[in-house]
């Protein structure tokens, strides 16, 4: 079997930005990646909503879109336009799954991104 640390290591060390949010995507935990990414430190942006990232252009359509999906318990992915805490935006690609507890209901949401500027 899989120690529990391997497990928490393999996202610590994941080469993909993970962040795990509650329902309202208030974010409670961010990985090493996350802060590569975004240039956030957990002492920065924990506690705050994932709408931090947002260059407020995406249009909202996009977010209606993606809310209206995560809520019915089902995986969005898209691309939207993010920024990170220097100010620099990038084109993010973006997959969020809902964590379903024991009663099947959403507990929490992880997001998966990553800077996908570059290959736009
Ligand atoms: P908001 O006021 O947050 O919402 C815009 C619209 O979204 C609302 O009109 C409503 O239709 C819908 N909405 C918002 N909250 C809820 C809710 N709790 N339940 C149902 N519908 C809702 N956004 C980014 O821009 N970049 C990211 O990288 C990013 N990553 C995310 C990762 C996760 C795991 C989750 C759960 C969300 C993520 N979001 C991300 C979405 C983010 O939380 C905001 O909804 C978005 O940035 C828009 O922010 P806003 O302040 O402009 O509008």
């Amino acid at each position: 079997t899989v120690p529990l640390s391997l497990f928490v290591a393999s996202v610590e060390q994941a080469p993909i930005a993970i962040s795990i949010t509650d329902k309202k995507a208030n974010i409670l935990y961010i990985n090493d990646a996350f802060t590569q990414v975004t240039g956030y430190l957990a002492a920065e942006i924990l506690g705050q909503n994932e709408s931090k990232l947002s260059d407020k252009r995406t249009p909202r359509q996009v977010y209606y879109d993606l809310w209206h999906t995560i809520s019915r318990k089902q995986v969005w992915q898209g691309r939207l336009v993010n920024r990170r805490k220097q100010g620099q935006r990038y084109l993010a690609d973006l997959t969020i799954a809902p964590m379903l507890d024991e009663n099947g209901a959403i507990s929490h949401y992880i997001g998966m991104h990553r800077d996908v500027t570059q290959a736009h």
